[in-house]
């Protein structure tokens, strides 16, 4: 299998510095073992979605020299997929539909580290709501443990069950759960290696988990340090990160590869992108990769 990886941001806000770390790292994983490098927008949420931003985020990694193999994905486009593996999970009988509204939920179970955990009120209903009656459909999930090896967070576990109960693959606003949607297009892309920011980790048993029970090839996973400002808090849209420029390229591109672990000239070493890149990828060596959750961005 050749090595194929990907980016897949969400339209929800401008490129900041946090999204072009995991931009890089999955290029530089990508590139320097030969391999390809997948584009995809991960575009369901358009409650979340923010006009321009696709377009933004697209502008800002060619204009930093990113170049990605073959067409960009959107989601929006991969409805039937999607709906295929919905239907494949309830033939196997380990999906059901679920009524509970949020107030009861909230009013019913605290929060817990991994969010609310669902005490599956719905899972033995012998009614099935119509369709016009607000549901979600979730997945059954089992109480065993669900670990794997990650390149640089080390080993990983969680047990579904207690850390979440049954999941939500399709909301009851009718958009497909990402969790669903990033397993069915990565098997369907062939993703050989997914490289990603640390706040994903643990989503990845229920990616698993999924990839387990529609049969599907397990990636290799590596996640990357998140990326801190100066109070402590994941650089994101919510705590309005600064939204990265054309301007700056090479500047935001050498303290990308500093903050993955390597020693790196000043910007002024190279006059553009695709420069930068060329030295950048004979010197990528994941290893070097802090091995920690979230590091503070030095300006
Ligand atoms: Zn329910």
């Amino acid at each position: 299998m050749i090595y194929t990886g990907r980016f897949a941001p969400s339209p929800t806000g401008p490129l900041h510095f946090g999204s072009l770390l995991a931009a890089m790292a999955s290029y530089l994983d990508a590139r320097s073992q030969h391999g390809r490098w997948l584009l995809r927008i991960e575009d369901l949420d358009k409650f979340r979605e923010r006009p321009g931003a696709a377009d933004h985020i697209i502008h800002i990694l060619s204009a930093y020299g990113f170049e990605w193999d073959g067409e960009i994905v959107y989601q929006t486009t991969r409805l039937p997929a999607y709906q295929a593996a919905l239907q494949q999970l309830a033939q196997q009988q380990l999906s059901y539909p679920c009524t509970c509204t949020r107030k009861q939920l909230i009013a019913a179970v605290a929060p817990g580290p991994f969010g609310r955990l669902y005490p599956g009120y719905c899972r033995h209903n012998v009614s099935t709501p119509t369709d016009e009656q607000r549901h979600a459909i979730r997945l059954k999930v089992t109480a065993q443990d669900i670990g794997f090896t990650d390149r640089t967070q080390g080993f990983y576990r969680q047990n579904l069950a207690e850390a979440l109960g049954d999941f939500i693959i399709l909301r009851s606003d009718k958009v497909f759960a990402y969790q669903l949607a990033v397993v069915v297009d990565d098997e369907w892309q062939q993703i050989s290696h997914v490289v990603r920011g640390a706040d994903l980790l643990d989503n990845t048993p229920r990616q698993l988990y999924l990839q387990q029970v529609l049969g599907y090839r397990q990636p290799e996973y590596l996640h990357i340090p998140m990326a801190n400002n100066a109070q402590g808090q994941k650089l994101s849209k919510q705590t309005h990160a600064t939204a990265l420029t054309t301007a700056d390229a090479l500047t935001n591109l050498c303290a990308a590869l500093r903050f993955l672990g390597h020693a790196t000239p000043e910007a002024t070493a190279w006059t553009e992108p695709r420069e930068f890149w060329d030295w950048a990828i004979t010197q990528w060596d994941s290893a070097k990769i802090p091995r920690t959750i979230a590091r503070p961005v030095q300006t």
